[in-house]
């Protein structure tokens, strides 16, 4: 499959008339540096598409003034390369300006679920989201679009402002894939040192002893407060380990409806963040 690459709203919107007299289109909206978690959504959208849409860019707005924007990993050729063998079609891939020209000024808010968890750390970072995920959504006008369980609060956000502004799109949600001995992949696993880099599987194997207790009948609570205790003992400082109602966000006291049980910790200066399903 040939991969065109495109970097303005007139570069995509001739390029998708021509994908889209051949068929369906899916798209899958990332921040670059791609790895196989990546390349997982692109394939689960291409299982549901004639062509795939991979979009790459660095949203200013969803970050703090003091978080990682600077420093967030650019490759766009070795992305061009991973979306192109799990089967892309097209990368855009657009400057700020082509995003928010001159004058941008509306912005989507997210409402409560974007202020909790992530959002109580990260004030304004799903309205961000959220206004590039609609714009981007506007400008591709795909059947599918597919996001990752990794973020999986950016998901619950994401269906709730698809839902609410009707946007024309089915949302694909896929399985979070993992290095060897559980850490999530992410971009930002590279600003670990190689130190931070065996420590920060912890995490996960955290979330699942946490997870496991509390189905044994241990109150969330209790084993929640464990399990940050735990890290923070091996040197992470962590934000939240919550059990929540996975599809609103709620906390919940039992197990009477699907749960999700989320964490955010820094390791160093790396801030990490992964969930697992409860039930
Ligand atoms: P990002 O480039 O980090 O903004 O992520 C773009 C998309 O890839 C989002 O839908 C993420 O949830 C998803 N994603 C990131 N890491 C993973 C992973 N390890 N497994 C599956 N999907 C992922």
């Amino acid at each position: 499959m040939q991969l065109n690459l495109v970097k303005n709203i007139e570069g995509l919107q001739q390029a998708l008339a021509g994908l889209k007299t051949q068929g369906s289109v899916g798209f899958v909206p990332t921040m670059g540096a791609l790895h196989a978690g990546h390349a997982s959504l692109i394939k689960r959208a291409s299982e549901r598409s004639k062509n795939v849409v991979v979009s790459v860019f660095v949203n200013p707005i969803q970050f703090g003034p003091n978080e990682d924007f600077a420093k967030y990993p650019k490759m766009l050729e070795k992305d061009m390369e991973t979306a192109k063998a799990a089967g892309a079609s097209l990368i855009y891939a657009p400057s700020a300006g082509d995003i928010y020209p001159e004058g941008f000024s509306t912005s989507i808010s997210a409402g409560d679920m974007s202020k909790i968890l992530d959002g109580a750390f990260r004030p304004g970072h799903f309205d961000g989201v959220a206004t590039v995920v609609a714009k981007l959504l506007l400008r591709v006008l795909p059947q599918v679009v597919v996001f990752g369980e990794k973020d999986y609060q950016q998901l619950c956000v994401i269906r709730r402002v698809v839902r609410d502004l009707d946007l024309p799109v089915e949302i694909i949600a896929a399985p979070t894939m993992r290095e060897t001995g559980g850490l999530a992949m992410s971009s930002r696993n590279a600003y670990l040192t190689p130190e931070e880099r065996k420590t920060a599987p912890e995490i996960y194997i955290t979330l699942r002893e946490t997870a496991k207790r509390i189905k044994a009948g241990v109150p969330h609570r209790h084993a929640t407060a464990e399990g940050v205790d735990k890290l923070s003992s091996m040197g992470f400082k962590v934000d939240y380990l919550e059990l929540r109602d996975a599809a609103t966000l709620d906390l919940i006291e039992s197990l009477e409806r699907p749960a999700r049980l989320l964490v955010a910790a820094w390791l160093g200066s790396t801030r990490l963040i992964d969930n697992i399903v409860i039930g």
